[in-house]
């Protein structure tokens, strides 16, 4: 993932001048962060696909990457052949995150059933916030392939 940019120079001209002539409807993509490569998440190869949903755990990602100057700009998609692999990762994700979620919250609130009291109440929230980063271990971003319901072949 950390390569050397090489065109860190030329890719601002692209972006302030070009992009506003591509005609939107011929381009049901979004051109998410301007002009980069499109690069398969699961695969890592430069394909063209379904594009990644932009949330907090990308912008996330993209705001620490762009602080430390390694942001590559590249368009994340997931291609047609890892569609099926990516849902199973997703839908994974999600229970997982459920899982971890109200398993957190049961014990958040015994520890608040048997401490009713500040502390109490913040060890439930840390409980909480601690299962849910647990689950963020398993994290896996959502894309467009599911919306459409892309049957695998
Ligand atoms: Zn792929």
């Amino acid at each position: 993932m950390v390569k050397q940019v090489k065109g860190a120079s030329a890719e601002k001209t692209t972006r302030a001048g070009k992009s506003e002539k591509i005609p939107r409807a011929q381009e049901p993509k979004p051109a998410v962060e301007g002009a980069g490569k499109r690069i398969c998440i699961i695969c890592q190869q430069e394909k063209d696909g379904y594009a990644v949903r932009n949330d907090i755990f990308i912008a996330a990602i993209r705001g620490i990457k762009q602080t430390l100057g390694i942001a590559t700009n590249n368009v994340l998609v997931v291609c047609n052949d890892c569609a099926s692999e990516h849902r199973k990762r997703r839908s994974g994700f999600e229970k997982t995150l459920l899982q971890y979620g109200v398993f957190g919250a049961i014990i958040g609130i015994l520890l608040l059933a048997i401490s009713l009291s500040l502390s109490g109440l913040l060890m439930a929230a840390f409980m909480v916030l601690f299962m849910l980063a647990l689950a963020v271990i398993h994290y896996h971003p959502a894309s467009e392939a599911q919306d459409k319901g892309v049957n695998a072949k």
